[in-house]
């Protein structure tokens, strides 16, 4: 603890925290971690010369002459959730996690645009959601910070459990309990239980969750907590209607219409809930409302992209069976000429994977769009009818190259390691 508080005594002093050298600022504290392709003990010494104001490791490091500037811990990374934790008390804001199996991102995002309307906030980073990025995320708020939005990501028990002793969450929200990282967590009931860790830190310690209050597993788990809930007209705390999407959502509030530019009816849940967040943090309701259709998404998370005459909807940037059910039914709803569909294979399903893709078929078959592709080891095994398989992208691309389309809505989904995003420039 003496130790843990010289440390935070030298970070206040210091410019921040730096993990990779490459992005080392002058004064920053560098901290080794070691990864599965580096160990940063290796480039402690670089840091040092490179401004670093100490460097904390883990490894014997050759002693040199700036040696009062190397703290040798037992564990960087215990050191650096430690830290973060520690800073965290001293910090004393709201804390609001996120975390579910989809939509993490953009809900902590949409959540942020409305707070900053009235608070400093500080919210993670792109997708750092894990046992390195929330600390990090922590050590980037400041006592100017007046609120923190926390994205807690994790693919096996008892992370979410850790993230929440390091960030100690006031308020949390799940966006939902789907099919995504079931080999990790043992099954949906395993998905279900594990991020419901966040649930079980706010009861045990009296804090608030937000909940959708038409989801019955989010209704049931957050049970013996302070609940801020809102629905689609059950008993809420805030009532939202969702109106349409065609393609951007549209959404109403008890007194605005929210017109968004994010697709997919799946983000209407996640415009309701940095509503309601921003509601019980006093945020006004017209700064709410221009906070939300000003937000754009990126990184291929369902944008919208016009190409020629053909609507792109780009979802590659990751996929499970649940959101593919979710972007499937969207397409369905869209009004379009024609409709195209193309899939990647879902990663890290697990024992089901082969079940589960062939699930993501018979209801991609169901909804029988003009033309509809699949690609993948993991679809290119199942039983089709009217979907047509590829093997690789590389047989997916010679394919795309020979046709033409024109007037078709395309949705494109696949796990993050297919980079379906490729499809664009050949379409
Ligand atoms: P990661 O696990 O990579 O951190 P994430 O949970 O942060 O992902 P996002 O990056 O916000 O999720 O969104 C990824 C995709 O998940 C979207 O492009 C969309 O296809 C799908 N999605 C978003 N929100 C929902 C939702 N509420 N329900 C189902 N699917 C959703
Ligand atoms: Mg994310």
């Amino acid at each position: 603890m003496k130790e843990l508080n010289h440390i935070h005594q030298l970070f206040l002093e210091s410019t921040g925290i730096c993990t990779d050298t490459r992005k080392l600022e002058k004064r920053n504290i560098y901290i080794a971690l070691k990864g599965e392709n580096f160990n940063g003990n290796n480039f402690a010494l670089k840091a040092l010369k490179n401004g670093a104001s100490h460097v904390i490791v883990d490894d014997d490091i050759t002693p040199t002459p700036e040696e009062s500037r190397i703290i040798k811990v037992k564990n960087t990374l215990s050191t650096l959730q430690n830290l973060a934790a520690y800073h965290r008390k001293y910090l004393n804001i709201p804390i609001i996690s996120i975390t579910g199996s989809n939509g993490k991102t953009t809900t902590k995002e949409l959540i942020n645009v409305v707070l900053t309307e009235k608070y400093k906030t500080v919210c993670t980073q792109g997708n750092l959601n894990n046992h390195i990025g929330v600390p990090l995320t922590l050590l980037a708020m400041n006592k100017q910070t007046e609120l923190g939005v926390v994205e807690m990501g994790a693919n096996h028990q008892g992370e979410i459990k850790k993230l929440c002793e390091i960030a100690q969450p006031d308020y949390g929200y799940i966006t939902n309990f789907g099919k995504a990282h079931l080999e990790g967590f043992g099954g949906f009931e395993g998905v279900i239980k594990g991020k419901s860790e966040l649930y079980q830190y706010l009861i045990k310690h009296q804090k608030t969750i937000f909940i959708n209050a038409d989801d019955e597993i989010q209704v049931e788990k957050s049970k013996g907590c302070e609940i801020v809930s809102f629905s689609e007209g059950k008993h809420a705390s805030q009532q939202i209607t969702f109106l349409k999407a065609d393609p951007f959502v549209k959404i109403s509030t008890e007194d605005n219409e929210i017109n968004s530019q994010l697709i997919g009816t799946y983000n209407a849940k996640n415009i309701a809930a940095a509503i309601c967040i921003g509601k019980h943090f006093h945020v006004s309701s017209e700064a709410i409302k221009n906070a939300i259709e000003e937000y754009t998404p990126n990184n291929n998370r369902s944008q919208i992209i016009t190409k020629n005459t053909n609507n792109i909807i780009l979802d590659a940037y990751n996929a499970n069976p649940t959101s593919m059910k979710a972007a499937l039914e969207n397409l369905e709803k869209l009004e379009a000429e024609q409709k195209m569909v193309i899939l990647g294979d879902m990663f890290e399903v697990g024992d089901t994977s082969a079940q589960e893709h062939q699930e993501v078929i018979n209801e991609l078959e169901k909804l029988n769009f003009k033309n509809m592709y699949v690609c993948g080891k993991a679809f290119y095994h199942c039983n089709t009818k009217k979907t047509r398989k590829f093997e690789d992208f590389n047989a997916l691309k010679t394919q795309l190259e020979t046709e033409n389309f024109e007037n078709t809505t395309i949705l494109i989904k696949g796990s993050r390691g297919m980079a379906l995003e490729r499809i664009v420039g050949i379409l």
